[in-house]
């Protein structure tokens, strides 16, 4: 710097004292141009006049009534004219906001002073915090946008993996039946519409078991409710032991259930059917002891539809039931 500007630099430190150690609204105002116009570091940080410049001082200083401490990190004058120099400045600020110390570096400030008569004024200030949003050799944050977006795509991928975990969960419950776990209505229904389907243009079979635990009244009355519940569920394991990993084992309604065998023909249904019938009856079930478990069994035929294959079940499982209970009946065939 030009050993002549020492003037000029004066004025400078003036205008830090009175900004940032008084912190003095009416000193201030004494040198600022009439036409002053400035830049803070926020974005609404702004004035092209007097009056928006001063309110925005004013705030500053509202802000931080207390005394800042500065150190100039970098300073040059110039003056283009005799009535014009230009302040180009780097410090750094130390304060204390509510008990809490605030430190900014590498503040960036300009100020444009024009010689009015004798007084030299502030014309223009332009203060900024520089980011570090821009790599060395941008002149765009592109590396900061990149990384953002690396952080915005990882946030999304996180999500739509917990979304898509919570939406395969939905799909199970959605099919499976609360307090066996075995499949519901719905998905059995469904599945055998789709395999109605399959059978009617592949001509193959399949069969249909329905079973209902006798009696089943007492043992909720006997027992209690909490009883009934576990004994459903060591039903359901015990018939789930038995059956193929191909059958469809669901539940139809409170304590009937329904099995849905593909491929398999009203003779080796009946089999299968049997033998659960006589394991249920041979196991001794917690709390409650020998239950028994009546069974109708269907197959499917050219003609049928899901309800007349589970209509006809449903009449040879009544037919079980008049039969005394604890046995397995097949539909009857008029064909
Ligand atoms: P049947 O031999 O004629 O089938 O007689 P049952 O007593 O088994 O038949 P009924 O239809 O008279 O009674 C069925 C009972 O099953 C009544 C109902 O309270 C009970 N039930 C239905 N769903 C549940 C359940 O989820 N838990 C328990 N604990 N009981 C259930
Ligand atoms: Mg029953
Ligand atoms: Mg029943």
């Amino acid at each position: 710097m030009e050993n002549n500007l020492e003037y000029e630099k004066s004025l400078f430190f003036e205008y830090l004292d009175i900004y940032l150690k008084k912190r003095n609204i009416d000193s201030l105002k004494k040198l600022l141009s009439p036409s002053i116009t400035c830049f803070g570091t926020g974005i609404h940080e702004k004035s092209k006049n007097f009056e928006k410049t001063l309110e925005l001082y004013r705030q500053d200083i509202l802000d931080i009534p207390s005394s800042i401490e500065y150190e100039i990190k970098s300073l040059n004058i110039n003056k283009p004219a005799d009535n014009v120099f230009i302040v180009w400045s780097e410090f750094d600020i130390e304060a204390f906001v509510h008990n809490h110390k605030l430190r900014l570096n590498n503040l960036r400030l300009t100020l444009v002073w024009i010689k009015y008569e004798n007084n030299w004024l502030i014309e223009h200030m332009h203060i900024s915090l520089p980011t570090n949003v821009h790599e060395e050799g941008e002149a765009f944050p592109i590396k900061e946008i990149e990384d953002q977006n690396k952080v915005l795509k990882r946030l999304l991928e996180e999500q739509t993996k917990d979304l898509n975990k919570a939406l395969s969960e939905i799909r199970v419950q959605a099919i499976t039946d609360r307090l066996t776990q075995i499949f519901n209505r719905i998905k059995i229904e469904e599945v055998l519409r789709e395999e109605l389907e399959r059978a009617k243009r592949y001509n193959t079979k399949f069969s249909v078991i329905m079973m209902d635990i006798d009696h089943f009244k007492r043992v909720n009355d006997d027992f209690g409710h909490i009883v009934g519940d576990k004994f459903l569920i060591e039903f359901v394991n015990l018939v789930l032991k038995r059956i193929r990993k191909t059958d469809y084992f669901g539940r139809w309604g409170g304590e009937e259930f329904i099995i849905f065998c593909p491929n398999t023909s009203l003779r080796k249904a009946l089999i299968l059917a049997e033998n659960l019938r006589k394991i249920v009856e041979d196991h001794n079930f917690n709390m409650v002891g020998h239950r028994t478990v009546s069974i109708g069994v269907s197959v499917f035929t050219a003609k049928d539809t899901v309800e007349s294959i589970i209509n006809k079940a449903d009449k040879a499982l009544y037919e079980a039931k008049n039969k005394g209970r604890n046995k397995v009946c097949a539909a009857k065939y008029t064909q």
